[in-house]
């Protein structure tokens, strides 16, 4: 299967190309406005056009299947009487207005034998909302009108429960009513089965859900009702995006700042991003909505590129939390814990409600540091924090390539010095012992299984004391009325990670964690264990002032020169053999270094923090600048790697791992 894009612009000519034996479309599948946004996407990404495409068609599509919808709804035909028949008789009552074919399904056998006889006939249905549309409040009619005034970018800054939600249902609705097409973005852990029900609810039938556990058959079914637009909503994780949707009138982008956003293998492409450029192509608005936006975002918006909307008030009101502080430093811990931890939640589940204990565990980032005293190393030479290489063991500079053994003992107070950031495998049996006879449920990756966290969590949902441990996989998602009380265990080494987005990070994971123990009739609590109480950091967070931490990260940022005031490019390369992606890399930034102008850095090339995985060795080569210069560079010819190398490039990476 190959894809046309235009005969008069073939390079190579015609007779390098296969021959067509067949013509599979009569009608373009892709609309040449969406041909034009994905080369642009290609182009920015560096890559080609066939690899966006290959990320926009569906594994049906790439196989050449045919087309597939299905009717979307079926009523029953006037002119047959009252079936016989206990199931037969239900649907006669419950086909009397159109329902949706979904809708059938636990009766399918039946149904088709009454669709055969033309019982059942094809049906229509209504494109009016079902449930009726909440009254917004002023602040989210403030939000509404703007965003339906003005075909721009939006940031939509509002706390959890502030009706975001609400918001994104009545400009869709909007939409709708002219006939045109939604797309709603969600991150992957954050695509929740309450999102999707009330857009479902509020349009029946209307609603396509793509997500990874979909057969192809539904993905390509899924994608032929948007791209004929039969359907008008577009719910879907970051590859939707690609999705052609011929009527599109509106893109939301749900947890604008969620990470997931970012493709972690090629193409590599931040689909927050895209979607802005995507509504600019469409002359679509785009709302991007978080209570924790991404410094981008709040750059972009500061700049005036993006509108600002915002809303401060609950939609619902909720009880005040207590925030704690636990020092560590020299405390016994438990697996992790302190008494006072243990204490906070031993007291919630003799109250008879549910506590959280939050380990921070986003990447790999480990950091060396004192348990007596909190001291952490720092480059002698630079601001910047060391990162922790294992193997060899060593400390290393990104910056400035200094590099140092692991100190053994703490130069400051001659204590042992700890690695923390590591994984607390025995925590969940400690907690089980201690909490005896509540029950401890961890909910991560590995104890979700194939199911999802969906699974346990809904367990959680029954309000019975217990104590969940749970990963960012917890933060967000499914309601947890009875859960009031949050214990982090560690969030110390996201302070001084070498990861410059570490603190943004963890602002956007602790203020959303902490939100989780805020109920509307009981109060909660929260408790940060840190090894380092008197960060800058902590007051921000503790009073959950996002944007102070925010504009304080921004400055940090502009006189270092790092995103968003500075655009980056990471090459990334591996190989078999030690040491040898890293000579190429340095062979690449020898070329480069021809081509420097003012303003542009070259950092490295230096090993990966986690420099070997599943038995290759991987290096990286980091170049910073003005997004111009950054291209302009990138334009130059560089070596072609060996035939053992792997090398890729990452535009405005997000890890630097
Ligand atoms: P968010 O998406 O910002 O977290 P939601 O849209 O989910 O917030 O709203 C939070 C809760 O408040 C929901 O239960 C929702 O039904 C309710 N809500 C939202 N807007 C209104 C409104 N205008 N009037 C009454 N309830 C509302
Ligand atoms: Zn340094």
């Amino acid at each position: 299967m190959g894809v046309v894009v235009d005969p008069s612009d073939l390079d190579p000519p015609t007779d390098s190309l296969k021959r067509i034996d067949e013509v599979l479309d009569h009608q373009s599948l892709i609309p040449l406005e969406h041909l034009i946004f994905l080369r642009w996407a290609g182009h920015y990404y560096g890559v080609g056009l066939e690899v966006m495409l290959a990320g926009a068609l569906p594994k049906w599509a790439r196989e050449g299947r045919a087309p597939i919808t299905e009717t979307l709804a079926w009523q029953w035909n006037p002119e047959w009487e009252k079936p016989r028949g206990k199931v037969r008789q239900a649907l006669f009552e419950r086909c009397q207005s159109p329902v949706a074919t979904e809708h059938l399904k636990e009766h399918w056998s039946v149904a088709r034998a009454l669709i055969k006889t033309g019982q059942l006939l094809p049906a229509e249905l209504p494109r009016q909302p079902a449930q009726t549309p909440l009254t917004l409040n002023d602040e989210q009619r403030v939000v509404v009108e703007a965003v339906k005034q003005d075909a721009k970018p939006w940031l939509l800054e509002g706390v959890t429960g502030s009706g975001k939600t609400e918001v994104y249902l009545q400009l869709a609705e909007a939409q709708l009513k002219q006939g045109k097409q939604a797309l709603v973005l969600v991150p992957e852990i954050g695509l929740t089965p309450q999102l999707v029900g009330r857009f479902e609810a509020r349009f029946p039938g209307q609603v396509i859900h793509l997500h990874s556990a979909l057969s192809d058959r539904k993905r390509w079914q899924g994608f032929c009702e948007v791209a004929s637009a039969q359907k008008s909503i577009l719910i879907g994780t970051r590859s939707a995006l690609l999705t052609p949707i011929p009527e599109l009138g509106l893109i939301v982008v749900d947890e604008e700042h969620d990470t997931s956003y970012k493709q972690g293998e090629s193409p590599r492409y931040n689909a927050r991003d895209l979607a802005v450029v995507l509504g600019q192509h469409r002359n679509a608005p785009v709302v991007l909505g978080s209570a924790t936006p991404s410094l981008e975002s709040i750059a972009n918006r500061d700049a005036g590129r993006f509108g600002s909307l915002t809303l401060r008030k609950r939609a619902r009101a909720a009880c005040p939390t207590a925030h704690h502080l636990i020092d560590i430093r020299g405390l016994d811990l438990h697996e992790g814990l302190s008494d006072k931890a243990l204490d906070a939640i031993r007291q919630t589940l003799e109250r008879g409600e549910q506590a959280l204990v939050f380990l921070n565990r986003r990447g790999f980032a480990p950091v060396l540091t004192c348990h007596q005293c909190g001291y952490h190393p720092e480059c002698p030479s630079c601001d910047a924090r060391p990162t922790v290489h294992r193997e060899p063991r060593r400390l290393w500079c990104h910056h400035c390539d200094h590099q140092s053994p692991w100190p053994a003992h703490c130069p400051s107070c001659g204590h042992r010095m700890a690695v923390l950031g590591q994984g607390t495998q025995r925590l969940e049996t400690t907690l089980a012992l201690a909490m005896n006879p509540f029950p401890v449920t961890r909910i991560d990756r590995d104890s979700a299984g194939a199911g999802g966290a969906g699974k346990l969590l809904a367990l959680a949902q029954d309000g019975l004391p217990r104590v969940l441990i749970g990963t960012q996989m917890l933060a967000k998602g499914h309601d947890l009325p009875n859960l009031t009380c949050v214990v982090v265990v560690d969030s110390d080494a996201q302070l001084f990670s070498g990861d410059f987005r570490a603190i943004e990070r963890l602002g956007q994971t602790l203020i959303q964690v902490m939100g989780r123990a805020g109920r509307a009739d009981k109060p909660g609590s929260v408790w940060v264990q840190t090894h380092q109480p008197d960060h800058p950091v902590w007051p921000r967070l503790l009073t959950g002032d996002y944007a102070a931490l925010a504009q304080d990260e921004l400055v940090l940022r502009k006189r270092a020169g790092l995103p968003p005031h500075g655009h980056m490019a990471l090459w990334r390369a591996r190989s078999p053999n030690a040491g040898e992606a890293l000579q190429h890399l340095r062979d690449v930034a020898h070329a480069l270094r021809d081509g420097l102008t003012e303003g542009v850095r070259i950092l490295g090339p230096t090993p990966a923090p986690m420099e070997r995985r599943a038995g290759q060795y991987h290096a990286q080569l980091l170049l910073m600048g003005p997004r111009a210069q950054i291209r302009a560079l990138l334009n130059r010819p560089i070596p072609t790697p060996s035939r053992r190398i792997w090398r890729g490039l990452d535009i405005d990476p997000q890890d630097l791992f």
